[in-house]
């Protein structure tokens, strides 16, 4: 492919697909986000990922942006002549991508697809793509891959064979969330069940398949928070997920949810926040600070606000408690963990300034709940930063 067809494919690739369409695919999808709005000369098809294998340009994409179904927040949705329709052929897209892999503009991929003829015959295609990528071009690194609603069990076997990651949307918490969203989706069927194969699949392969991920749409269907991390906790328990995606309601105009608010954001990062409690701080769904309405407090960051309330008058000896216990405090993460359980095996931690050397960068966020050595630290007034 010469200079004069990368270019045609990169033209066709960027009228066909606004990126900023898409969910997020990697670890920090503000970043993502981020490095889609700072673009001078770049390919509106790659975005600055961060992955299980480090930050890369990915090329995401779709194979099709034309669409039977009819999601109402979509912008690719049937019917909708305001969008672009763009397809390419498996081989096109393979031989694209391996044309701007060589020349080190991309060193990753996501690719979606509009349905057509159904998410089996869909799913091929894009099984087809990768297959192509991996045998016919050898390439070795990240490739992240959708799975369409209703493809087979086999099929996901398949694509979790080729890639490192793949997406099962669930795009809303419930059945009644989701056919508000999606009329035409069906949640248990295509989408729900086939996340339950995907975890059945990683774990009889022991892990050695591709990680799975899943997204939300989040507040535009009246979807609360408490539903949200509900199915979260549930899928990740369930599923082994590595990833939940949350992705604030935005308008797209021209569609049925045209004048629907578009969802704080702030709403969002509370949810990341709190599916991080659920995944890596062994909290249950049960002990986040829900307000009655379901929804947690915009204003306060959740393991503070859970602190604020059952720990202030009954803080946790750092000297003696246990794993769990440890992980309730705010500033304190995973690895201030360990640095804490290894620390105290060879010296007595009495002061804020022995829990900065461990790596706690704001040991006074812990103060209020803590004691050390059986004396209560040091206090200033309540902060309300972000979670550790
Ligand atoms: S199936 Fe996917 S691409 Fe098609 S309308 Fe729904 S969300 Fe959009």
């Amino acid at each position: 492919m010469g200079v004069r067809s990368i270019r045609d494919t990169l033209q066709k690739l960027d009228q066909g697909i606004d990126n900023t369409s898409f969910e997020p695919v990697g670890d920090s999808p503000r970043r993502e986000r981020r490095s889609l709005s700072r673009r001078k000369g770049i390919p509106a098809c790659i975005a600055n990922v961060v992955t299980p294998k480090g930050t890369m340009p990915v090329m995401k994409t779709m194979l099709t942006t034309a669409c039977e179904r009819d999601c109402h927040y979509c912008p690719f949705r049937a019917g909708r002549s305001q969008t672009r329709r763009m397809t390419f052929q498996p081989d096109e897209l393979a031989k694209a991508f391996d044309e701007l892999q060589r020349r080190k503009l991309v060193d990753g991929l996501f690719l979606s697809s509009g349905i057509i003829k159904g998410g089996v015959a869909t799913q091929d295609r894009i099984i087809d793509t990768a297959e192509i990528i991996r045998k016919r071009y050898g390439y070795r690194g990240y490739i992240h891959l959708k799975i369409m609603p209703g493809a087979e069990r086999d099929q996901i076997h398949r694509s979790m064979q080729l890639a490192d990651r793949v997406s099962i949307n669930l795009e809303g918490p419930t059945a009644e969330r989701l056919q508000a969203l999606a009329p035409k989706k069906e949640f248990f069927a295509e989408m729900l069940g086939r996340l339950l194969w995907a975890g059945e699949l990683r774990r009889e392969a022991e892990g050695r398949l591709a990680s799975i991920a899943t997204q939300f749409v989040v507040g535009a269907v009246g979807d609360t928070d408490l539903e949200l991390l509900t199915m979260s906790e549930r899928l990740l328990r369930q599923v082994g997920l590595s990833r939940t995606y949350y992705s604030a309601f935005t308008p797209v105009p021209h569609t049925p949810m045209e004048n629907i608010a578009p969802t704080p954001p702030r709403r969002e990062f509370r949810l990341y926040q709190s599916s991080f409690l659920l995944r890596d701080y062994s909290w249950d769904v049960e002990e986040l600070p829900f307000r009655h309405d379901g929804n947690l407090p915009l204003n306060l960051d959740p393991k503070q606000a859970w602190a604020e309330a059952n720990l202030r008058h009954t803080p946790i000896e750092l000297m003696k408690a246990e794993r769990r216990q440890l992980l309730r405090v705010p500033a304190i993460g995973p690895r201030a963990v360990e640095a804490i359980l290894a620390a105290r095996q060879q010296v007595r931690l009495t002061e804020l300034a022995q829990l900065r050397s461990l790596g706690i960068r704001a040991p006074e966020r812990a103060a209020p709940f803590i004691t050390l050595d059986g004396r209560r630290p040091p206090q200033q007034a309540p902060l309300f930063g972000a979670t550790d």
